[in-house]
């Protein structure tokens, strides 16, 4: 196939989704991409002279497959398994594991897509990959989610590797997962190497590890404030989610001054007009984690509101840090949030806003932060992780979130240099999916025809 130098985004959008059915996530991604690459991708005709758009929306590798486990009646469940190996230009694929009864095809695609420009943006050589199970790991008890991960694992070790690809933890996978997953591996293999990261810190882990994700979009969305002169100080923030990013997203804004008033889950959300303190977080942290227990229940220990089925988006906030899932806010989310004077979106959650609601926040002209930039601190720390393990040697707390400083740093400053308009503006997508290019593309024009 000749590639024309001029990329036409509506038939090279047909194509995709005629090639891709049913994928509607996946859709929504590249779309996003394309748009902001198509006048760059003009005015630098070697990339699709090269056929880069045509190969960076093709996987390298998708492998689907089934998993046997026993419940504990010793009833016969099966679940689907998958792992999206998509491009390996600048590094063995990197990315999480989803368990979650909403997974597919498309979801997982459309992850593993964002995550080869996220990790270009850390600047570590990492390529993308995504994967997981339609199992659900709510309401199972702790030894079936271990013999489910045992059958996960007893297919995918196959298909991993320290230099070839290295999962790590997303919705329905943390430290316990990870654990079972790791000591299946390595009963199978017979070797204990860095397989997978967000491991425990006393068998292969790095500190700072669990708080990443959300330390990191705090960090990002703190230079989004300093180019106004702003900080989070006093500032009034709408987090969503109750789970590992949402957890350590508070945990951050407490620290720097802000004041969280809303969590949520797939249940509904609370409203704290008090705002959660380092008490109610850590109990908060108990529930989610160990009790394993839903948000509604902070409502009665605190004597708050708790809205069934509800997204904290109508309510009065300065800041809003998605940190749920994608598609979480809807165009009339953003308008709400805007007409109450709302100044930042920074996005923990992997594409949690809607292309109407990104198309508000830019037209607004509100600081937006993309997720792929704005939560690319994790697959930082599970890049530094996976340092630590080639170098055997573990850093300091310190040492890690200071490299996680300026990663997140360093991400911002690449989303201005790709995403400043004549006009001033800075469009942070645009940056971001420029700037998350730009490496990849060069190294698979380097590399010939893979
Ligand atoms: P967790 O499983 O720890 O928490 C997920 C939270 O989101 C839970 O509160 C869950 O509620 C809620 N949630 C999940 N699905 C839905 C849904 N369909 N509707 C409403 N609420 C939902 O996952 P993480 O905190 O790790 O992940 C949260 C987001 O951050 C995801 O988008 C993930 O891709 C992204 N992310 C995570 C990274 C990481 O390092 N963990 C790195 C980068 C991005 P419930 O318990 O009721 O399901």
């Amino acid at each position: 196939m000749t590639h024309s130098p001029f990329i036409n985004v509506d038939s090279f959008m047909a194509e995709l989704k005629a090639k891709n059915q049913a994928e509607p996530e996946f859709h929504q991604a590249v779309h996003e991409v394309v748009l902001s690459l198509a006048e760059f991708l003009n005015e630098n005709p070697k990339y699709q002279k090269a056929g880069i758009l045509d190969r960076i929306v093709e996987a390298e590798r998708v492998i689907m497959f089934r998993i046997p486990w026993l419940d504990d009646k010793g009833n016969m469940c099966v679940n689907r398994g998958f792992r999206i190996e998509m491009n390996s230009a600048i590094g063995p694929y990197k990315g999480g594991l989803r368990f979650h009864p909403t997974v597919n095809l498309g979801i997982l695609k459309f992850l593993a897509f964002e995550q080869v420009f996220k990790n270009s943006l850390t600047t570590l050589p990492m390529g993308g990959g995504k994967g997981g199970s339609d199992f659900d790991p709510k309401g199972k008890t702790d030894n079936e989610v271990m013999r489910f991960c045992q059958s996960f694992m007893t297919e995918l070790y196959r298909h991993i590797g320290p230099n070839t690809d290295v999962p790590a933890g997303d919705i329905g996978v943390g430290g316990r997962e990870i654990g079972f997953l790791f000591g299946q591996y390595k009963r199978i293999a017979n070797e204990f190497t860095g397989i997978l990261t967000g491991k425990g810190i006393n068998w292969g882990g790095s500190l700072i590890r669990p708080e990443a994700t959300g330390y990191g979009n705090v960090y990002f969305a703190k230079e989004m404030l300093a180019t106004k002169g702003d900080s989070f100080k006093g500032k009034t923030v709408l987090v969503s989610g109750s789970g590992n990013v949402a957890q350590y997203t508070v945990e951050k804004v407490i620290e720097l001054e802000g004041k969280v008033v809303t969590l949520s889950d797939s249940s509904g959300y609370i409203y704290d007009p008090a705002g959660i303190d380092t008490e109610k977080l850590e109990w908060v942290m108990e529930l989610k984690n160990i009790k394993r227990g839903r948000i509604s229940e902070y409502a009665e220990k605190y004597g708050v509101k708790f809205i069934k089925g509800g997204r904290p988006w109508g309510e009065k906030g300065d800041i809003a840090l998605p940190s749920a899932t994608q598609n979480e806010i809807e165009e009339q989310d953003a308008l709400t949030l805007v007409k109450n004077g709302c100044i930042c979106v920074s996005e923990g959650a992997n594409m949690p806003s809607t292309p109407d609601a990104i198309e508000v926040y830019i037209e607004k002209k509100i600081l937006y932060g993309p997720g792929k930039a704005a939560n690319a601190g994790g697959v930082a720390v599970s890049g530094l992780e996976m340092t630590q393990n080639s170098m055997r040697l573990g850093w300091t707390r310190e040492e890690v979130d200071q490299r996680l400083q300026v990663i997140m740093k360093d991400i911002h400053s690449t989303c201005i240099q790709y995403g400043k308009k004549d006009n001033g503006f800075v469009n942070y997508m645009d940056g971001a999916n420029i700037g998350g290019f730009v490496k990849v593309a060069d190294a698979m024009i380097s590399q010939g025809a893979v």
